[in-house]
């Protein structure tokens, strides 16, 4: 029996591989576009929640997502940036601002601090609502001094029902902390810093994997720093030590120096990291780019707003408006990846039938026209052309139709 298992461990293995090599280049499918029209490229800010207050939040994704009017600020950018969220935050507080003198309780988490009284739950939920919350970026932040390990498996059981109940089902994992973070996963190696992650190990009782995908859960970043600004495919199979596999997803962090590791992720790398020649370039090679960052994590509570980061965010918006780069949050740009990467069509002349999707990770999916927003297919006439799912046509208040684009070619797309 011992033996089986080892072999079905293995196989399972050799199949993951296999995939990461199929996979990972994967690019440029016949009959579709690269990028919603007229876009040449996507990004996305990834915002880790660490450290942010409610009134941080507010004020930042204020700026961010929407284009009202602040006396301080000017108007807002109106992009679609998504945050984080953790249901429990039993920091011991050195991490944090201690010139603050905050206590873990007075930052953003479901539950307040240590115990189960709700903190920011309803607003939590209000935020996922509009779209401002996405991710998960860990159950909690369990960063304790001395080692200290906080975390069970009850814990996760407890969080994922409590969002779950409320209609809350983060697509995707974002995995990040220090080695008390045990309930970290994704990226074990039992030789480097990560060898702390548990939370994927059957029998440990940090383990909670098993209870991962029914509570929404399809994206995870392992946690692993990679430093390109963009690239053709975000996405490659990650194998938990469970058996399961996951969809995982690069993000820039920030660059390698000569004696170490430059990280970018902190909000005052924000107009380094979005400055123009990284935009064109990613224009240029036609790539995505996943940046990860903590907006509400400075010191001082308001450096993000700093100008040069206005700026940036300024350049950016003009960049969506102008057509070049489309600016979403991570759970729809990796949605669309994964319908890009595996949708199964056809075409006949200018009917577009979407017939299903060859997915090897996550199995059994049942297409909406929700869940393909974004997908476009050349066609010799967008006006006349019919865009189809399961045989049933989409009705034309969910479809767009595109004149030639830079290739010369038409096409006819599912709203973004
Ligand atoms: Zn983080």
């Amino acid at each position: 029996m011992r033996y089986l298992k080892i072999f079905f461990r293995f196989a399972a293995m050799i199949a993951a591989a296999c995939a990461v090599i199929l996979f990972s280049n994967m690019e440029n499918r016949p009959g579709l576009r690269d990028f919603p029209y007229p876009y040449s490229a996507m990004l996305s800010i990834q915002s880790h929640i660490d450290g942010c207050t409610e009134e941080e939040f507010r004020i930042i994704h204020d700026f961010l997502n929407t284009e009202n009017w602040s006396d301080k600020y000017g108007k807002g950018v109106g992009l679609d940036v998504g945050d984080s969220m953790w249901m429990y935050l039993y920091n011991d507080g050195v991490a944090y601002r201690e010139e603050d003198n905050m206590e873990p309780g007075d930052y953003m988490s479901w539950f307040r601090g240590h115990t189960f009284e709700k903190n920011s739950a309803d607003l939590i939920k209000a935020y996922w609502d509009m779209d401002y919350i996405d991710s998960i970026h860990t159950v909690g932040d369990f960063s304790m001094t001395g080692g200290k390990v906080v975390f069970f498996r009850e814990l996760a059981k407890i969080a994922y029902e409590q969002m779950n109940e409320r209609g809350i089902y983060p697509a995707v994992w974002i995995n990040h902390g220090t080695e008390t973070n045990v309930q970290n996963l994704g990226g074990y190696s039992p030789f480097g810093f990560t060898r702390y992650q548990s939370g994927d190990k059957k029998g440990s009782e940090y383990y909670h994997a098993d209870l991962m995908r029914k509570a929404g859960i399809k994206f995870i970043w392992n946690s692993i720093c990679d430093s390109r600004f963009g690239m053709k495919n975000p996405l490659f199979p990650i194998l938990l030590r469970d058996g399961q596999t996951f969809w995982g997803f690069k993000s820039y962090t920030g660059y390698p120096t000569k004696g170490g590791y430059k990280y970018q992720w902190s909000p005052l790398d924000l107009a380094d990291v979005l400055k123009e020649s990284n935009l064109d370039k990613i224009i240029e090679n036609r790539e995505f780019s996943f940046i990860a960052t903590h907006l509400g994590s400075a010191d001082n509570m308001w450096a993000i707003m700093n100008d040069s980061n206005l700026r940036a965010f300024r350049t950016l918006k003009a960049y969506q408006n102008e057509g070049k780069i489309l600016v979403a949050r991570s759970s729809k740009l990796l949605r669309y990846c994964q319908m890009r990467n595996f949708v199964s069509f056809e075409k006949q002349g200018n009917d577009i039938n979407v017939t299903g999707i060859r997915d090897p990770i996550i199995r059994g999916i049942t297409l909406t026209s929700n869940m393909l927003r974004g997908l476009t297919f050349y066609v010799d006439d967008s006006s006349a052309a019919t865009l189809s799912l399961y045989g049933e046509r989409v009705p034309e208040e969910s479809i767009q139709r595109n004149p030639p684009d830079e290739t010369g070619k038409e096409s006819i797309a599912f709203v973004w």
